[in-house]
């Protein structure tokens, strides 16, 4: 059975005190909230992730992760973390493909396809993310868009790694805009990528993969998004930086 995970994705914020505080916080409150096959992770900034992940060590089922890895496997590229040095923090997962690294770090698909290889080549499950722009959406392209970023970031993957992929669902156009997919909208980018990994692998493999759905998701519309059939969690920005938010979206 898939899991259903509540992944929140701290970006660029948080000072290293501020960061240990909140997940503090974060892991007393939720942590009788997590049982069976759910999962809750933090994806914070590297600095914090060997401190979160001892925090986190003694609880079942929460986890953290990057956000970002370099795709070579050490060596002369100043400023960059490898997926080796994320794994040796204790973080289990790190974020890949997401739309702010596409549009402000040029990450293209190919590019995405090395990193997503390196991640699992260091035992890091990635959470790949795709998802269509505004015009794209506009435009009716979204199919079309989500269909090339698998084939392209993912669908190269033997049946056992890709077993290890976590997808989120975030349309550009609601990513920390105040605008949410409806229910329905995502519910149908969900059954059409479900759909996907049927075609590509087999449907006992999409049967058994998480895909969340990230934008602007809040304590006011997780209960509605989260019950669709396809939608197995979220990837949340914003209201991850507030546990009393967090919480409601896990609870
Ligand atoms: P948001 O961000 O919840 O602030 O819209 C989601 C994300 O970028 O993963």
């Amino acid at each position: 059975m898939r899991k259903n995970i509540v992944a929140g994705n701290w970006k660029m914020n948080l000072d290293y005190e501020k960061g240990l505080s909140l997940f503090s916080e974060i892991v007393n409150m939720v942590k009788d909230e997590v049982v069976g096959n759910q999962e809750v992770i933090v994806c914070s900034p590297a600095i914090h992730l060997s401190s979160l992940a001892k925090l986190a060590a003694p609880v079942k089922n929460v986890t953290v992760g990057g956000q970002n890895i370099h795709q070579a496997e050490s060596g002369a590229y100043t400023g960059e973390v490898s997926a080796s040095q994320v794994k040796s923090t204790g973080a289990a997962y790190v974020i890949l493909g997401h739309s702010e690294r596409r549009a402000y770090f040029g990450e293209t698909d190919e590019l995405l396809a090395e990193k997503v290889d390196a991640a699992l080549k260091h035992d890091l499950k990635p959470i790949f993310c795709i998802g269509e722009t505004i015009e794209e959406r506009e435009n009716e392209r979204f199919f079309e868009i989500i269909q090339s970023q698998l084939d392209k970031g993912v669908f190269h993957l033997s049946n056992a790694d890709f077993g290890q992929v976590v997808l989120a669902y975030e349309p550009v156009w609601a990513i920390g805009t105040g605008l949410t997919a409806t229910p329905a909208q995502a519910q149908e980018v969900h059954a059409y990528i479900r759909e996907a990994i049927a075609n590509k692998y087999n449907q006992e493999i999409a049967d058994n993969t998480t895909i969340l759905y990230g934008g602007s998701a809040n304590p006011g519309n997780a209960k509605e998004l989260f019950s669709q059939p396809d939608i197995d969690g979220g990837l949340i920005g914003g209201a991850s930086l507030k546990s009393r938010d967090f919480l409601d979206i896990v609870k």
